[in-house]
């Protein structure tokens, strides 16, 4: 193509040379040189270097100490179906009303922030553990701290716990909303209990976890609520860095009729202006619109603040980061890069398994493997669960990341996908959604009816063991 020579005459000539190559073959670096001779051309051969792609495009750039600020925490919402988390969503936002600002408009996109005490917090507005986990299997941590929603009058139930697991895989702190105590049934202490079992102690009974009760309905405690969310903020140093090219995390996307693709998109360092030249993923474009999450038009948008952006060239995901480049042709080569380099991994994407254990450990001295259990009732989860734990050596533990009973689900996929976990099913199967998950991501799912076939088989990939044809 660069020398204007057609395809199917540097074919023929391989061919006379006895190469047979097609359009799609690779030339091996030899013969590229020899073909370069005779069309009087000069190969100049690129050191690739595997580096980080942000490190190779100067996207991740240094923070000055003396630049990074305070930043406002970001909080997702998780709990069981119905417990109120899009309740108290809703009734979190509308505390801001009273703060004297154009709330009450409640245009979706995908984050609201708030303020309280002149502080700011940032809500992402799709509740659930699935986009959250969705996100982190992409390598986008989005969250600073999961707020639990339990239902006092309803207790810990299956998807508690999921989204508990969840959140502990993702290492993030928790806070408790036992909601609904506006109820006649409501049981704040059982709800305490069943949690304790789980691992989640309260402070007032010794623990590390802030309760908070509170009901979305009528409103109760929220200000307590959102006091608990800036002490835990205040303890992890939020920081970032104001004056750097903006970054920040689409968390959902789609594709408007009139206006084209429309990204919502949380800033996390910088500051996003119209004007700006961005990427994200596959897709690149210039800032045309940005719309705060009060549905009003803005100029820039600042740290921790979600907004919609208008002017990418094509719908960027969920997950995808988004940057700020200097220049257009930079941005375009950017995106080039990362459809190739997307192409490649769809191919070679491999999560851990069992017989790649060892070497994984070799190579990137991991010292933990992460496990999720399923069995078909409570006592052989607790009986699988105690067994795993014993095969803990001196070099890698075994982290069991959720236990449960029930079927494997899509939901256990994702959050060994985002885990690097196996999953281990005892007297279960997976259901079809999850299996077709599971062959798309390459998460690894062992079943067996006897605890003794598990418990050996990952006793012998914890040794190097066990034998790569099994
Ligand atoms: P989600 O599925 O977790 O998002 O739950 P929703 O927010 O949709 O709430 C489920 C149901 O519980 C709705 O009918 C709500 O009106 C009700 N609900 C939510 N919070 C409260 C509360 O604090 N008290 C009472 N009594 N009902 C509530």
């Amino acid at each position: 193509e660069k020398l204007g020579i057609n395809a199917t005459e540097i074919i023929k000539k391989l061919f006379l040379k006895g190469q047979m190559l097609t359009i799609n073959s690779t030339m091996s670096l030899e013969l590229a040189e020899e073909m370069a001779v005779e069309y009087d051309a000069l190969i100049e051969i690129e050191e690739e270097v595997e580096m980080e792609f942000g490190e190779k495009f100067d996207l991740e750039l240094e923070d000055k100490e003396s630049d990074l600020v305070e930043r406002p925490p970001v909080i997702t919402i998780m709990g069981h179906v119905d417990h109120g988390k899009t309740s108290l969503l809703d009734a979190l936002r509308a505390t801001n009303v009273a703060d004297g600002e154009a709330g009450g408009i409640t245009q979706r996109i995908g984050a609201y922030q708030i303020s309280k005490n002149g502080k700011k917090i940032t809500f992402v507005d799709t509740p659930g553990h699935e986009a959250f986990t969705d996100m982190r299997a992409r390598g986008a941590q989005v969250t600073d701290i999961a707020i639990l929603v339990v239902a006092a009058d309803d207790g810990v139930m299956p998807q508690t716990i999921e989204a508990l697991s969840h959140a502990k895989a993702a290492k993030v702190p928790i806070i408790v909303a036992v909601n609904k105590i506006d109820k006649p049934e409501a049981n704040a202490l059982r709800v305490k209990q069943e949690l304790m079992e789980h691992g989640l102690v309260s402070v007032e009974w010794g623990g590390d976890v802030e309760f908070v009760e509170v009901s979305a309905k009528q409103r109760l405690n929220l200000d307590e609520l959102l006091e608990t969310i800036l002490l835990t903020a205040e303890i992890l140093e939020l920081k970032a860095n104001p004056k750097k090219r903006a970054k920040g995390i689409v968390l959902e996307s789609r594709l408007d009729p009139k206006v084209g693709p429309i990204a919502d998109v949380l800033i996390q360092e910088g500051e996003l202006k119209i004007g700006d030249v961005i990427v994200a993923g596959e897709a690149q474009g210039k800032v045309r619109a940005l719309m705060s999450d009060r549905g009003e038009r803005a100029e820039s948008i600042g740290l921790a603040q979600p907004t919609e952006i208008v002017g990418f060239n094509i719908v960027p995901e969920a997950g995808d980061v988004v940057y700020v480049i200097q220049n257009e042709q930079h941005a375009r080569r950017i995106v080039e890069e990362v459809a190739k380099a997307r192409k490649i991994s769809e191919v070679s994407r491999k999560s851990i398994s069992l017989e790649s254990l060892s070497q994984h450990m070799e190579d990137s001295n991991i010292k933990e493997l992460n496990l999720i259990l399923r069995a078909d009732s409570k006592g052989s989860v607790e009986a699988l669960k105690e067994s795993l734990h014993k095969l803990s050596t001196d070099e890698v533990a075994v982290n069991i990341i959720q236990a449960a009973s029930g079927a494997i689900t899509e939901s256990d996929v994702k959050l060994a996908e985002a885990s690097d976990a196996i999953i281990i099913g005892f007297h279960v199967r997976p259901t079809t959604k999850a299996l077709r998950g599971a062959e798309d991501s390459g998460v690894e799912i062992r079943t067996s009816n006897i605890i003794y076939h598990i418990t050996e088989d990952i006793e012998k990939a914890l040794t190097g063991m066990l034998d790569p044809e099994f």
